[in-house]
């Protein structure tokens, strides 16, 4: 019997066989072993909104909520304090390494605290007894073309002028000191002086550079105007509720001198730490949590890294504000190899979550994250926000220098266990080792590598790819918001499938003779 096309909806309603699965039946028929993140897929659902209505608001931890699910990698390749600045420019945040001295960090936390935008709060300035062969130099190697001028030749100290391209042009003596040259009649911003006022001061005296000064004529900032029309507007971005400032976050160990690590990365403004350490079932974070929670009550503790119910249990009673999801799914990571510990990533987040989430914990799903739709499925499985290396990697926002192999242009990308990493650490501090548990160690085992990846381009351009990306995989689930994926996931309404080896063939490219896979515009 053939039936009535317009009882099609009500039919199915009364339907005997589902699509798909839920994601319990997921996990519990996925007993043959843990599942990553290419192993299964999500079924779409209704569109009846544009994606841009979807809201990827997300708590980082219990009192921190983001514009945007994405967290940078507290690794020495990823974030320093330009990441950290972009990543919470674009409603994300960035946690800055500890892969150097305390002060260092500290340095680099203050910078993200102190940022405003447009205003280039560390500007390159020189000393009145610079020569202008030196400044000819510098342009050289810069590319920039005018510098302030400073009595100790540093930010903060007294302007006295500025030295140009048309200062130093056609002044043969190179020996001669910047002072003789320099221009000293300036145009200055006052101190408090907004973005939109100190542009009007640069467009009506046709100035290059406006530097801004306080009460007493000190260097404090510049604006530039190469830079007017890169001053983009980031209504997302992740800021303090009370100062406006940028959210900033930091990693730091869990030995005793990370105690007074700590205290320089608060009195410096951080807003929430991260404890790291590949797994951070130890006492040593237990107590470290414990120490943290009776110092500094104001500071978030993302506490991990954990891949068990058990060991989420420990670090949850203790007072974690968070967890750090992920053991061996790095993309330069050898822990499962070598150490025959780790869990598959999808198995791991979905374990932890669905306990900890009953406890009002968030989690970051760490590691693995390669594109869009792990992002998607990661958040799925119950992760409130992912934390990401390798894909971060290669931007212009991460540490180190571009370097050319092959023909490609290639950054550095480590693994905080790659014996590189530690070595480092052992001549300067102790980051790497003690993730690792390795402080004491004569011989390093490492649980990491070191390579190289393709420059990818700026994250400004690259996070908001993310953004757009991860707003239309979830329209095409029918979600609006992250809040509704977990309702949805858990009533059972977003449904799973399985992907085969073939099924995960069939859904890559294939069959063709050649391509070039570009991701943006
Ligand atoms: P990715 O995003 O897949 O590249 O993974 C980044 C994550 O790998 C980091 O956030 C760390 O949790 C983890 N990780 C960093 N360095 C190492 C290492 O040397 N070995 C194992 N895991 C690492």
């Amino acid at each position: 019997m053939v039936l009535d096309a317009s009882i099609a909806t009500s039919f199915l309603k009364d339907y005997p066989r589902k699509d798909g699965l839920s994601v319990k039946q997921l996990i519990d028929s996925a007993n043959f072993g843990g599942l990553t993140y290419n192993d299964f897929l999500v079924l779409p659902g209704l569109i009846n909104f544009p994606s841009s209505d979807v809201n990827l608001e997300a708590k980082l931890t219990k009192r921190i909520t983001l514009n945007a699910p994405f967290v940078s990698s507290p690794m020495d390749t990823v974030t320093e304090e330009n990441m950290a600045i972009h990543m919470a420019l674009l409603g994300g945040i960035g946690i800055i390494h500890h892969n150097c001295t305390a002060e260092e960090q500290a340095e680099m936390v203050r910078k993200v605290k102190k940022y405003e935008n447009g205003f280039i709060s560390d500007p390159i300035v020189v000393s009145p007894s610079v020569t202008v062969g030196q400044v000819k130099k510098m342009k050289e190697t810069l590319g920039f073309t005018s510098f302030p001028v400073t009595e100790n030749g540093k930010v903060g100290g007294k302007l006295v002028g500025i030295i140009t391209s048309r200062d130093v042009q056609f002044h043969e003596e190179n020996e001669s000191p910047v002072s003789e040259v320099m221009t000293t009649e300036l145009i200055v911003g006052k101190e408090g002086i907004t973005l939109t006022e100190g542009n009007e001061l640069l467009r009506t005296s046709k100035k290059g550079k406006l530097p801004i000064v306080d009460a007493d004529y000190n260097l404090i900032s510049l604006i530039s105007r190469t830079d007017l029309q890169k001053n983009q507007n980031y209504p997302n971005a992740s800021k303090s509720f009370h100062s406006k400032q940028l959210l900033c976050g930091a990693a730091i160990g869990t030995i005793e001198a990370d105690k007074e690590r700590l205290a320089k990365l608060v009195e410096a403004g951080l807003d929430v730490v991260v404890l790291d350490s590949s797994n951070g079932s130890s006492i040593f974070q237990l107590n470290m949590i414990k120490f943290i929670k009776e110092t500094y009550p104001q500071l978030e503790v993302i506490a991990g890294n954990v891949v068990t119910r058990e060991q989420a249990a420990l670090l949850i009673e203790a007072g974690a504000d968070a967890l750090r999801i992920g053991m061996g799914s790095g993309s330069i990571c050898i822990t499962q190899e070598v150490m025959a510990c780790g869990r598959p990533q999808g198995t791991a987040v979905y374990n932890v979550t669905e306990f900890a989430n009953r406890f009002g914990v968030p989690c970051i799903a760490d590691g693995g994250i390669g594109n869009i739709g792990h992002i998607t499925k990661a958040l799925a499985l119950g992760a409130s926000t992912v934390m990401m290396g390798g894909l971060l990697a290669g931007t212009s926002e991460t540490p180190g220098d571009y370097f050319y192999r092959d023909g490609k242009r290639l950054k550095t990308y480590r693994g905080m266990g790659s014996i590189d990493a530690m070595q480092q650490t052992n001549t300067n501090a102790n980051a790497s080792t003690s993730r690792y548990f390795s402080e004491s160690d004569k011989v390093l085992v490492a649980q990491g590598v070191s390579g190289s990846v393709v420059d990818k381009g700026s994250i400004t351009k690259f996070v908001p790819y993310l953004y757009n990306g991860l707003q239309h995989s979830l329209q095409d689930i029918g979600i609006k918001s992250s809040a509704e994926l977990r309702s949805k996931v858990d009533n059972e309404e977003v449904r799973f499938e399985f992907r085969t080896a073939s099924a995960q063939f069939e859904g890559g490219v294939h069959g063709l003779h050649s391509y070039e896979k570009r991701l943006h515009n």
